[in-house]
């Protein structure tokens, strides 16, 4: 009799383009099994709206097991557990899973299991869903096309009449948490369908121009990005879909083109950079830890007070608090946003990064380690190879809230200031209102942290380091030139 097939579903919540289901299927009678691990969610970069993001495509591909007439075995507890429990019930087996890019955490859990396997005489296959690379010969020289093969590769087609095995269901821990969203992004293969459906043929038209600010970002971006996270459709399939869009537009008349053409190549661009980012904590997985450059660790001191005062939206500076407040609520903000959040904690108040980075991540309904924390060292100029870039609050107000109504919205004690008068912190200080007074001066604090940051640059023996940054996490291109601009 052909050997049990072990299926352990991960961040690729989906029975289509999924290469660990479709080599299992190959083999033998498929257990599909997910491992709901109350560890990996203590993480103190784990939150409610993440799990429950993550329990909504849960139940989306358990629906679509059911239909097919398996059953998912969702076991609560540590996976090494779990393989033990199948080996005293089953004897033998093989397990397929997908390569993992996740946090230490995530890294430490995959050692273990790998670990656990070749002392078990359990045949181990992981497969690759990003285009990110694993072993030790990877090289960023020539990155770039093979992430662009393994986009074009033939997206699978879901394995037919599978020989689904029966286990144990476990029951998942009740939600102990208060979501404090006001908006929730649905979620499921569906849901995920219809995104980037939506985006592809409706909202996307203005992506370039609306991704700058937080409200035309809301619907002008594609939202896929939890999607992505929990792998209800593959960057390929997402890939592949933008692509035939992009060729039934040329093969239709040009005035129907608009503006869609260049949109879709940058979003093709932003995937590319989820894998480009991704990379560099594969690469190094302490990154989540430590600067790339170790030295800039030093530089910032923690400060609870002002670390309050940004989770909770009360720095005194209107629009960096009208876009924490923002994110609170609907735990997404646009890229320039999150960009301008980091470089407000990192330069203004001189927080540790992977403090900010933390309660960033929190909340962030699409935490992603691999984008999340290469991300935030680019923003916070403690990788020694990317422009030091210190956003300013207020520029940022007047360019990307030029009516204030997006500060007046989430900034509520200042609604009684008109237009960009919410922007201008004169205006606001003789405002009668309990908003607070800024909670450094923008001009001497960003000084300062220029300063010391570019002291460091200037060091001969950084510069070596930085150098050695570049060789081995730095992108081969300045910029991305997509193959089908
Ligand atoms: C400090 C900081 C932290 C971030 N943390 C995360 C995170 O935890 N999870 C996450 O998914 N994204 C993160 N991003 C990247 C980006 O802001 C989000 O991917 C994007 O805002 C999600 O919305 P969207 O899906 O509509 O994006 P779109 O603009 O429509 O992009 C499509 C997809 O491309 C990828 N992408 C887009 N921008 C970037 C980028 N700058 N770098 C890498 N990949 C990108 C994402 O997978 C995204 O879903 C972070 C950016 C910054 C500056």
């Amino acid at each position: 009799m052909a050997k049990l097939q072990v299926v352990w579903f991960k961040r690729d919540l989906r029975l289509q383009d999924n290469a660990a289901l479709t080599a299992a299927a190959r083999h033998g009678p498929v257990l599909p099994l997910f491992v709901y691990e109350p560890t990996m969610w203590s993480q103190s970069s784990r939150s409610g709206r993440q799990d429950q993001f993550m329990r909504g495509a849960l139940t989306s591909l358990e629906r679509d097991i059911a239909v097919r007439g398996g059953n998912l075995s969702t076991i609560v507890g540590e996976v090494t557990e779990v393989l033990s429990d199948l080996k005293k019930s089953f004897g033998g087996f093989e397990l397929h899973a997908h390569e993992e890019t996740g946090d230490l955490w995530t890294f430490g859990r995959d050692g273990k299991v790998r670990k656990w396997c070749s002392s078990n005489d359990v045949v181990f296959r992981e497969y690759r869903q990003f285009g990110i690379e694993r072993g030790s010969k990877t090289s960023r020289n020539g990155w770039s096309k093979r992430w662009d093969a393994m986009m074009e590769q033939p997206v699978l087609p879901e394995p037919t009449a599978i020989n689904w095995f029966d286990w144990k269901r476990g029951r998942l821990p009740e939600p102990q948490y208060d979501l404090k969203l006001e908006w929730v992004q649905s979620a499921g293969r569906r849901a995920a369908n219809d995104t980037l459906d939506s985006f592809l043929t409706q909202r996307g038209e203005y992506y370039q121009k609306d991704m700058s600010t937080p409200l035309a970002g809301e619907s002008g971006c594609s939202r896929v990005s939890p999607h992505l996270v929990w792998g209800s459709m593959s960057m390929r399939e997402m890939y592949q879909a933008t692509i035939a869009r992009q060729d039934a537009l040329r093969s239709g008349p040009s005035e129907k083109r608009g503006y869609w053409l260049k949109s879709l190549n940058s979003f093709v661009g932003r995937l590319h950079w989820h894998c480009h980012f991704t990379q560099k904590l594969e690469d190094q997985p302490d990154l989540e830890n430590r600067s790339m450059i170790l030295a800039y660790d030093a530089l910032r001191q923690s400060n609870a007070e002002r670390l309050e005062r940004y989770e909770n939206g009360m720095t005194g500076y209107p629009f960096v608090d009208a876009c924490m407040r923002y994110l609170a609520a609907n735990g997404w903000i646009n890229f320039r946003m999150r960009a301008m959040l980091v470089s407000f904690a990192s330069y203004d108040l001189w927080l540790p990064w992977q403090e900010s980075g933390k309660v960033l991540a929190r909340l962030f309904t699409d935490y992603d380690a691999g984008i999340h924390w290469p991300q935030v060292q680019m923003q916070s100029g403690v990788t020694g190879i990317n422009t030091v870039r210190v956003y300013s609050p207020i520029k940022q107000g007047l360019d990307q809230d030029p009516t204030g109504d997006f500060t007046r919205r989430w900034v509520p004690e200042l609604r009684s200031l008109p237009g960009k008068a919410v922007h201008d912190l004169e205006t606001v200080a003789e405002a009668p209102t309990t908003y607070p007074r800024p909670i450094v001066d923008h001009k001497a604090a960003t000084t300062y942290a220029k300063d010391q940051i570019f002291a460091l640059r200037r060091d001969p023996v950084l510069k070596a380091e930085a150098a050695a940054v570049m060789e081995k996490h730095g992108s081969r291109k300045r910029q991305a030139k997509r193959r089908r601009a």
